[in-house]
């Protein structure tokens, strides 16, 4: 069998870990990072260190991509433009649906193909079996590096051929994730206030966190079909609750503005005739721009 082989260029935590996979799987590995310290460990395993961006990308026609967003790819492509011909970029940094579009035409009027992909998990997650990718671009170039992308995570996910697609899954769950642990933050918060540590309310939180799926899938069937009748909640309800939240924050004096922005939402749900509807119906809301 031939040598496999790759490119990792951006060698934050996810891209060393990116590479060290590779490494462990026995490919050939060429690096490249900005600050060229941050190579050194891989380079003690066995990675071969590009002098420059342009060295980088001849290596390999496959070339992964871990940079901070997609304004840091810009910069660092943007320095060997011409060594683009023939490449498969992997963009795993993180942006908008929008710059995963654009940045896909950027390297097809230079001859390379971008996937958009989408990492869900952290830089431990990286090369375990369970783990999952989102990616989006040609299909056929996709399955044709598959072997590869599943050393990455175990599990590649190919969305479409859209070069957003990949982004905007990510973007949903990092939409989720970061309110959900705000949260948590939240709770926390309140709990200090109360003499209580996290340790303290962690198997309450993880309950509280464990019963959400239930709803995400009983309100599933309903938001798609624009039902959101009062029959297990009404918003009327649920406002007064979101209400003795803020006022049991405000009383503990700690910081009011998630459970305010929330009570807000709730309020202009109210507002909008939807008190007797179930407070799915705030959805409804969310779909347009706020006045
Ligand atoms: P970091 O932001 O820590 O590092 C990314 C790399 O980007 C570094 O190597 C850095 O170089 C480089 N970089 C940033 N700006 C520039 C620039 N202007 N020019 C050249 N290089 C630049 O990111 P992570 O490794 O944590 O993550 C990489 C991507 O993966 C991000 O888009 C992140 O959102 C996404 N992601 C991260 C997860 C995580 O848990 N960390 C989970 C899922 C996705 P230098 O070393 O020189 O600073």
């Amino acid at each position: 069998t031939p040598r496999r082989s790759v490119t990792v260029i951006g060698l934050g935590p996810m891209g060393q870990a990116m590479a060290g996979s590779f490494l462990d799987r026995g490919y050939d590995v060429t690096v490249w990072n900005r600050t060229a310290s941050r190579a050194d460990a891989l380079v003690a395993r066995g990675a071969t260190l590009a002098a420059d961006v342009r060295g980088a990308l001849d290596a390999n026609e496959l070339v992964i991509l871990s940079l901070t967003d997609y304004g840091a790819v810009y910069a660092t492509l943007g320095a060997a433009e011409s060594a683009l011909s023939g490449r498969v970029l992997v963009n795993l940094s993180s942006d908008t649906p929008e710059k995963a579009r654009a940045a896909a035409r950027w390297a097809a009027e230079r001859g390379a193909v971008q996937l958009t992909g989408g990492v869900t998990v952290p830089p431990s997650g990286i090369g375990r079996a369970e783990s999952s990718t989102f990616y989006s671009g040609p299909l056929h170039v996709f399955e044709e590096h598959r072997p590869a992308l599943e050393v990455i995570t175990g599990r590649a996910d190919h969305r479409g051929e859209d070069p957003g697609l990949a982004a905007l899954m990510y973007q949903i769950g990092m939409t989720m994730f970061w309110t959900s642990m705000l949260s948590y933050w939240q709770a926390v918060a309140l709990a200090d206030a109360n003499g209580l540590k996290a340790a303290d309310i962690l198997p309450h939180a993880v309950e509280t966190a464990n019963s959400l799926p239930g709803f995400l899938a009983f309100y599933a069937e309903r938001l798609d079909g624009a039902r959101h009748d009062g029959d297990v909640d009404r918003l009327a309800m649920g406002t007064a609750s979101v209400e003795h939240v803020l006022h049991t924050h405000g009383d503990a004096g700690v910081d009011t503005t998630l459970p305010a922005a929330v009570v807000e939402l709730f309020r202009r749900g109210m507002d909008a005739g939807h008190a007797a509807d179930s407070f799915s119906s705030l959805v409804e809301l969310m779909k347009k721009a706020a006045a």
